[in-house]
This record gives C-alpha cells, sequence and structure tokens, in this order.
C-alpha cells in the first residue's frame, strides 16, 4: 500500500479533508489502496451525511475509516463563544482556527431561509474604518476547508431542527475576493452535487471594490451573486470610507460592474450604509441613483452597525426611509435590510474585535 508522500514521517500533519478537491479526495482513497467508489462515499458521508467523524461513516470498511483516521482529520474549527439574538433568529458563533486565531460566522433565520454568513480571512487588510473585522488588523487567509467548515457546522445544526441551509453570503469577516482560489474552491465543494450540493444561485459574494475579483467572477459564467459595498457616490467621500476606493476609483469600479452584467446577465447588489450625517442626505441619494442609472441593479440600505472602535452612528429609521423614498422616485430598486441582531453585535467582526478607536485618515 502506498502512503501520500507529505504524510511519512510528519505523522503530526494531517490531511484537512474538507481542503480537498474532489480529484484530490479521489487520490487520497487511491493512495491508501482503496477502489475510487470509496471517496464519493467518503464525501457522501463529510458533505450530505454531515459526519464529524470517521466511526459515522459505516459502509466504509473499517481498516479504510481507520487509515483515513491516521492520515487526516476532519474538523479544524473549535466553537468557543456562542451567542443568540433576543428573538432567537440570529445565532452567531466564534471559532478558533488550529493555529489559535478566531473567525466568526452568523447564522440568520427568515421566514423561508436559512442563510449562513461566512468568513473568508483572519481580520481584513482593506481597513473600513467603521467595521470591527478592520480595526483588527489581518492575520491570514482562511483554506478552502476552513470556509467550508464553517457551513457544516451550522448545516449540521439545523439539520438536528429538523430544518436545512437554504442561503449563504460571503459578508463575515475579510474581503472574499483577496482570498480567492480558497473562496472559489469553497464554493466548488459547496456546489458539488457530489458533495454538498447548494445551487449556485443561492450564494452570495460581497466585495468591497476589488476590482480583479469582480473580472474573475464574470469569468467563472457561475450563478453566484454579486454585492458591492459602496456606501458612497463620490469618491472624496468613499476613500473615506473604503480605503480601496483609492485603487479602484468609482468610476474603474462602475466600469467593471457594467462589463459584469454584460457578460453574465446578472443583477448587482450595492450594499450602502447609511451613517448619520455623513451619507444619507437626499442629495447623496440623487448622487447614488446617478451613478447606478442604466445599470441592472438593487440598492440595499442599512443602517450603520454602532462598533466600539468607530464613533458614527447609523441613520435615524425616518432618515433611512427619506433615502429609499428618494431612490424609488428616481427608479431605483432598493429595500432597506432589517437590523440583525444588534443585541448580539451580529456586525462585522464584532464578537472579536476588542479594541481600538475610530480613525479616519
Ligand atoms: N469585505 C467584504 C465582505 C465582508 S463585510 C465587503 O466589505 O463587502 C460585509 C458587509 O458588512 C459589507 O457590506 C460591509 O460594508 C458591512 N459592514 C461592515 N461593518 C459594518 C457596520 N458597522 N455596519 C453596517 N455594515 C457593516
Ligand atoms: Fe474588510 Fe469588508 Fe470590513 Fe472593509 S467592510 S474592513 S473590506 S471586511
Amino acid at each position: 500500500m502506498r502512503t501520500p508522500d507529505h504524510l511519512e514521517g510528519d505523522a503530526a500533519r494531517k490531511v484537512a479533508l474538507l481542503d480537498l478537491t474532489y480529484p484530490e479526495l479521489e487520490n487520497l482513497v487511491l493512495s491508501l489502496g482503496q477502489p475510487r467508489y470509496r471517496a464519493a462515499q467518503t464525501a457522501e458521508w463529510l458533505y450530505k451525511h454531515l459526519a464529524s467523524d470517521f466511526k459515522e461513516m459505516h459502509n466504509l470498511p473499517l481498516a479504510l475509516r481507520d487509515r483515513l483516521a491516521e492520515v487526516s482529520e476532519i474538523e479544524r474549527l473549535t466553537p468557543r463563544e456562542e451567542i443568540n439574538s433576543q428573538d432567537r433568529l440570529t445565532r452567531k458563533v466564534l471559532f478558533s482556527l488550529p493555529d489559535g486565531h478566531t473567525i466568526e460566522s452568523v447564522l440568520m433565520h427568515y421566514k423561508r431561509r436559512h442563510t449562513v454568513c461566512l468568513s473568508t480571512q483572519v481580520g481584513c487588510p482593506i481597513g473600513c474604518p467603521f467595521c470591527a473585522t478592520g480595526h483588527s488588523g489581518f492575520e491570514r487567509d482562511l483554506s478552502p476547508g476552513e470556509i467550508v467548515e464553517q457551513v457544516l457546522y451550522f448545516a449540521r445544526e439545523l439539520h438536528e431542527a429538523g430544518q436545512r441551509l437554504t442561503n449563504l453570503v460571503f459578508m463575515g469577516m475579510g474581503e472574499p475576493f483577496l482570498n480567492w482560489e480558497a473562496t472559489w474552491k469553497a464554493i466548488c465543494a459547496l456546489t458539488d452535487p457530489r458533495r454538498f450540493g447548494l445551487g449556485a444561485r443561492h450564494i452570495t459574494i460581497s466585495t468591497v471594490g476589488f476590482v480583479p475579483g469582480i473580472e474573475a467572477l464574470a469569468q467563472k459564467k457561475s450563478q453566484v451573486g454579486l454585492a458591492i459595498s459602496l456606501h458612497a457616490a463620490n469618491d472624496n467621500l468613499r476613500e473615506t470610507l473604503v480605503p480601496l476606493n483609492r485603487r479602484y476609483p468609482l468610476e474603474v469600479l462602475m466600469g467593471a460592474c457594467q462589463d459584469y452584467v454584460k457578460q453574465t446577465g446578472r443583477r448587482i447588489t450595492f450594499e450602502y450604509a447609511l451613517i448619520e450625517r455623513l451619507n444619507d442626505s437626499p442629495s447623496h441619494a440623487q448622487e447614488l441613483a446617478g451613478l447606478l442609472s442604466g445599470l441592472l441593479c438593487h440598492v440595499n440600505l442599512i443602517p450603520l452597525n454602532p462598533t466600539a472602535e468607530c464613533a458614527w452612528r447609523g441613520s435615524p429609521k425616518d432618515v433611512v426611509l427619506a433615502f429609499q423614498r428618494e431612490l424609488l422616485k428616481e427608479g431605483v430598486p432598493v429595500t432597506v435590510r432589517i437590523d440583525r441582531g444588534l443585541d448580539i453585535q451580529a456586525g462585522c467582526g464584532q464578537l472579536r474585535s476588542r479594541r481600538g478607536t475610530c480613525q479616519v485618515k
């Protein structure tokens, strides 16, 4: 029996099964002297039956289960802290990773949907001043398996409650397009019918406006949705809110958005966090309508979640509604996102953050 080279002499370093592509899983099984179809069975246990222990995989021969347990592992995330919102509709989990870093993921229940909000990086290098993750700095990218495992954790929990995970949003910690390879690998695992099998149209990637990522997604010709965190419709203001705007100013970003719509025929969602007296006036709304005019899109208004690190506050409800009315008047499709889990600090990176103050430029 042949053992994979990378396992020899390094027994302590096990293969993370969830990091593997399907062909890599097949190769592992073949290298353990087993027929190819055992990979299909293993994948089914991991992604469909949501097994977290090889012992559960009872249609695999005992010898294979033992070998798999010797050379590989399934779980790398450990839940450290879990909190539910008072209305029990939002649940946030802080996971620790094998190297001691921590990430957050959130499960949100809606009428007919159960959505998981995923992290792609430990921290974030972009550093938007209103974002708790941005304040925490950047540690490292997550591996594909570390992204997938967040999904499996909540899928298990939902399964036990007789429910099913229906949607995924990449709106947790990190900028998905700065960790594109791992993010796309994770999406492949999650949409592969032999593995998790979620429809790609039930997945949305949120980006702060990393243009090469938008182009890369367009080229995939997949049904995965795209959301852009815009927050401002002129460069001066957007540079204050989103440092990456200096590298990809609005003209470049909007050009990429137009190309994306042309190539994919898909509508883009623009996220706009309303910050009191900063970007929330009727003239800001008109400016936004002008920027988006003629583009196949939808605007999502979110009153800013207050964070410990930043003095900015979310706009009051009447201002939010007035902003929405202004956009509707200009013919821009727009919804207001219901505040979710404010009482459990459901905003990006807030549970994890422990320090920092708001500094703009
Ligand atoms: N980095 C990506 C995805 C993660 S952030 C991005 O920026 O799009 C996910 C969303 O949370 C973004 O729209 C971001 O602007 C928003 N967000 C971050 N901090 C927030 C806060 N304090 N209040 C409201 N939205 C916030
Ligand atoms: Fe990073 Fe997104 Fe937070 Fe900006 S809003 S710091 S891009 S995670």
